[in-house]
């Protein structure tokens, strides 16, 4: 038994904690987006695989939903001090992290290993694995014409402005991950996260490879709305695909995800959707998908499982 899910940050990271309470957690990987990642004051900082760290490990800090829980500021508070950049919070807790994987990136260890590494440490049991151990960036283009970077638009703007497009510098030249590879094509399920599909996603099926691998299974694949009611439970998704062209509904979930997988799990308030779901060319599945609730993100493990194994 193998369960597989591509993920992002904060959606993945709550669909991950249910699936390692519904299955051995030694048989759960995630395949984490990388194009978040951001080199500040030199330290190379991977917030969705950090999110999904913390998250597994319990250690998330509750209200702000990123970070480490208990965390005090004084690294960042020195940083003003001397006029440094500071729009981007970093943790004196999460710091350590960010000065272990830059030291032993530098060291000449691939991503892959130090997230091994990271994870090991905190006690997690399942894997998580960079889509790639290649430097992939996503850049947000502006209505002025100007392009920032992802961090730009979603920490230092938040996210406040209208998108025009969205690019994967360096996705093009990046090779899968061998072990990525490897647990995909040898998933029993694999789950598409409620994660952002065009920023947490979209870079994941723009590394060159992962989306026709992932097609070719298309069966045993399920996709999980990260819309719900047409909206995002947090964060830019739903604005996103509305600037992008798209519909901010389950239906356009459904369209944006038809080829790669065969069932679209849906909330229950979407229940009057699931026909138009179906004629997207998703099979409809309808249960409570928001995740606070106890018990709610193991149910959805399940039922995706079941769903892609056809239980
Ligand atoms: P980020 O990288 O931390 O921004 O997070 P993701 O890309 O993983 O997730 C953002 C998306 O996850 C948003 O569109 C949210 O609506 C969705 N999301 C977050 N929590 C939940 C949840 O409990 N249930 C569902 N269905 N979607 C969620
Ligand atoms: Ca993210």
């Amino acid at each position: 038994m193998s369960h597989v899910v591509l993920a992002g940050g904060v959606g993945a990271a709550r669909y991950l904690t249910g699936a390692i309470e519904a299955f051995d957690p030694a048989t759960v990987t995630g395949v984490v987006n990388v194009a978040d990642d951001v080199v500040l004051h030199g330290l190379h900082v991977s917030p969705d695989l950090d999110t999904c760290t913390y998250t597994l490990a319990g250690a998330i800090d509750p209200e702000r939903g990123w970070g480490l829980v208990d965390e005090t500021w004084q690294a960042m508070a020195e940083l003003g001090r001397y006029g440094g950049a500071n729009w981007f919070s970093l943790g004196d807790r999460d710091l350590g992290t960010h000065l272990y994987r830059t030291a032993r990136l530098h060291d000449g260890a691939t991503l892959t290993e130090v997230t091994a590494e990271i994870t090991a440490a905190w006690g997690l049991a399942c894997r998580l694995l960079p889509v790639t151990d290649d430097r992939i960036e996503t850049r947000v283009g502006l209505t002025d014409d100007r392009e920032i970077g992802f961090q730009e638009y979603f920490v230092g703007m938040q996210h406040s402005v209208e998108v025009t497009g969205v690019r994967f510098t360096g996705a093009q030249q990046a090779r899968l991950s061998p072990t990525a590879i490897e647990a995909i094509t040898g998933a029993e399920a694999l789950v598409i996260a409620p994660s952002n599909p065009i920023v947490s996603i979209g870079p994941l099926l723009a590394v060159p490879g992962l989306q026709e691998l992932i097609e070719a299974r298309r069966e045993h694949n399920v996709a999980v709305s990260p819309i719900i009611g047409g909206a995002a439970l947090k964060g830019p998704a739903d604005r996103m695909l509305r600037e992008l062209g798209e519909e901010s509904s389950v239906v356009g979930v459904a369209r944006r995800y038809r080829d790669l997988a065969a069932t679209l799990v849906i909330d229950e308030v979407d229940r009057e959707l699931a026909s138009a779901v179906e004629d997207a060319g998703m099979r409809p599945i309808v249960m409570p998908t928001i995740m606070k609730q106890p018990g709610v993100a193991a149910a959805l493990a399940q039922a995706c499982h079941d769903a892609a194994t056809g239980v």
